[in-house]
């Protein structure tokens, strides 16, 4: 075992039935061959959006012309940065400059952001998981801009709210989702959405800080692709 670090995959592992953006098709993987019929195992995925599991969104996704996943080095994709406790967020309930603001000691200018904010605790096929989530609203979506944040990753579906035609109880965002992933590309930051395993990088703290790498599939001209997502904690 390596002493000198530790590693924290923030990752979710993708199946067919994992819980996956509602209006997108579900992953499907089959044996193009297998050992017993033709000597050796080859799958194929037939069906995989970019925005499956832990995945990271780009420009692109939003903003047409914009830079894609090979426009960024791998140094662009990683760097220092915080985890944050937000919980405990209510169903389709908005994040804020003012939840943001508790922790403006321990966020640096250019720092990577990751939000806990408990959902991915509920993670399954449930309404509340699939279209209630909390979201990144106008004020923090400011916040983060003005902080320089580098790179913002969530523990829920999307950093912008549900606004899809499937109607779901409560108010809608009030601001689409489209907009907020417009409003953080334009600051410079990359998102990455549906991150597991915050609640091993805090244990119980609010803010735990460390290094993240975050590597997406090097997919040609791509707005978003899933990704493995690790980090490093500060403190041993
Ligand atoms: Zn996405």
């Amino acid at each position: 075992m390596n002493k000198r670090y530790k590693i924290i995959d923030l990752s979710n592992k993708i199946s067919p039935d994992m819980p996956s953006y509602p209006s997108l098709p579900p992953f499907r993987i089959e044996n193009l061959r297998t050992t017993a019929r033709n000597g050796t195992t080859v799958s194929i995925i037939t069906s995989m959006h970019t925005h499956l599991g832990t995945h990271i969104d780009f420009p692109l996704h939003v903003i047409p012309g914009s830079k894609s996943l090979d426009d960024y080095t791998v140094e662009d994709l990683s760097g220092d940065g915080v985890v944050i406790d937000l919980t405990p967020k209510g169903e389709g309930e908005e994040i804020t400059e003012k939840d943001l603001e508790k922790y403006s000691d321990h966020i640096n200018d250019g720092d990577i952001v990751f939000i806990f904010t408990g959902w991915s605790k509920i993670r399954d096929n449930t309404s509340t998981y699939l279209f209630r989530w909390p979201h990144i609203g106008e004020s923090a979506a400011h916040y983060l801009a003005k902080r320089k944040i580098k790179i913002l990753g969530i523990d829920v579906l999307s950093v912008g709210g549900w606004g899809g035609k499937v109607a779901v109880k409560g108010p809608l965002p009030k601001i689409p989702s489209r907009k907020i992933h417009e409003m953080l590309f334009n600051a410079g930051m990359l998102v990455v959405e549906e991150v597991a395993n915050l609640d091993k990088v805090l244990k119980g703290k609010k803010v735990a800080k460390g290094f993240f790498l975050i590597a997406p599939l090097l997919i040609k001209a791509v707005e978003a692709s899933p990704c493995r997502v690790f980090f490093i904690p500060s403190d041993l």
